[in-house]
């Protein structure tokens, strides 16, 4: 299937998702957010649409961007036809917060008219606020996937299959399991999250743990890193699951550094921030290694590209695992750059 041009589902790539965080009705922050996410390596990216002034905005954002728009429904049927009709290329729509059969079936005709993929969510704090007692961990995965074995039923009797599915919880073990169980039981695309995963530093392991761990079992087909903050963060991360799997090239250099120890003679971190910060912007899959000394170094560098093995007050150059040049500590820098201009 596809989601406006991207493709999605068994051997496409998987894609990054991401979303805004500005009022949807500020179009110009909207515009420029999602530009930046481009840029970062999103493929879609998805937009609150809480009240009919969001919908309208959200039919002017679609024609200024390049890739395709979610709009995230919660609740309105209304809100989920205007932006069917006003560009979306998918909607996100959680079944069980839409008042009535006859207004799902609304949003089903409507997708359909108009080639618009629809992503059913479930999530396990929806399902302990229908059940309105407390549910023991155990019982949710089960719980979570019978509501989606409803939802899916609900939309093929239908007729409809442009369905991609995900089903979310902030705990890490959880959103393996019931992804599994979803992969197993439909083959619908899947997307995968770890929700409210917190500030970035708190996000990027679970998150890395869960999508990492369903990615490279072949399980997933979307992902998002929720994080509090810049969405441009999220992405990068997303962004370094993937290249972490393989399952995405790398964009830019690949930074390698020794952890240090009592070998090292010189400011490793230091020097291995202004290589990070020389090489930022050279667009090459390139892989760097900094190194603290020549005992392990050349060695634990060998599959760079080009190392850099420190010594006292200087370093020595290696590439493809061959010395090339012993530099002063006062030239790493400039060398390395005119040493990566030849390569
Ligand atoms: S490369 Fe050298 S300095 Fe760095 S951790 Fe290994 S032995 Fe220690």
């Amino acid at each position: 299937m596809h989601v406006g041009a991207v493709p999605l589902g068994s051997s496409a790539p998987v894609a990054i998702q991401s979303m805004t965080k500005v009022p949807t009705t500020d179009i110009d922050r909207c515009v420029g957010q999602i530009e930046e996410l481009v840029r970062a390596g999103c493929g879609i990216v998805r937009l609150a649409v809480p009240r009919r002034a969001d919908t309208e905005a959200f039919a002017r954002i679609v024609p200024q961007v390049r890739i395709p728009l979610v709009a995230d429904i919660h609740f309105s049927s209304e809100r989920a036809i205007e932006a069917i009709e006003g560009g979306a290329a998918k909607i996100r729509l959680n079944p069980g917060n839409i008042r009535s059969r006859d207004d799902i079936h609304h949003i089903i005709d409507a997708a359909r008219a108009h080639k618009v993929a629809i992503r059913v969510g479930v999530n396990e704090a929806s399902i302990r606020d229908l059940k309105q007692e407390p549910i023991p961990p155990q019982e949710r995965v089960d719980l979570m996937l019978a509501e989606m074995t409803q939802y899916v039923r609900l939309f093929e009797d239908r007729g409809f299959d442009q369905l991609v599915l995900s089903a979310k919880t902030s705990d890490t073990l959880r959103t393996i399991e019931i992804n599994r169980r979803i992969a197993e039981a439909f083959r619908y695309p899947l997307h995968l999250g770890l929700t409210h995963a917190g500030l970035p530093e708190h996000a990027r392991i679970p998150s890395a743990i869960a999508l990492g761990t369903l990615l490279a079992e072949g399980i997933g087909d979307t992902i998002r890193v929720s994080a509090a903050g810049d969405p441009v963060i999220e992405t990068g991360m997303a962004g370094e699951i993937l290249t972490s799997l393989g399952l995405r090239e790398r964009r830019g250099p690949e930074l390698i550094v020794c952890p240090t120890c009592g070998r090292t003679e010189i400011d490793v971190i230091e020097l291995a921030r202004k290589v990070e910060q020389a090489v930022r912007s050279l667009g090459k899959p390139l892989r760097i290694a900094v190194m603290g000394c020549v005992v392990n170094g050349p060695g634990e560098a060998a599959d760079a590209d080009f190392a850099i093995c420190a010594a006292k007050d200087k370093a020595y150059f290696y590439r493809d695992g061959k010395r090339t040049a012993t530099v002063p500590e006062s030239e790493i820098i400039p060398r390395l750059l005119e040493a990566l201009d030849e390569l």
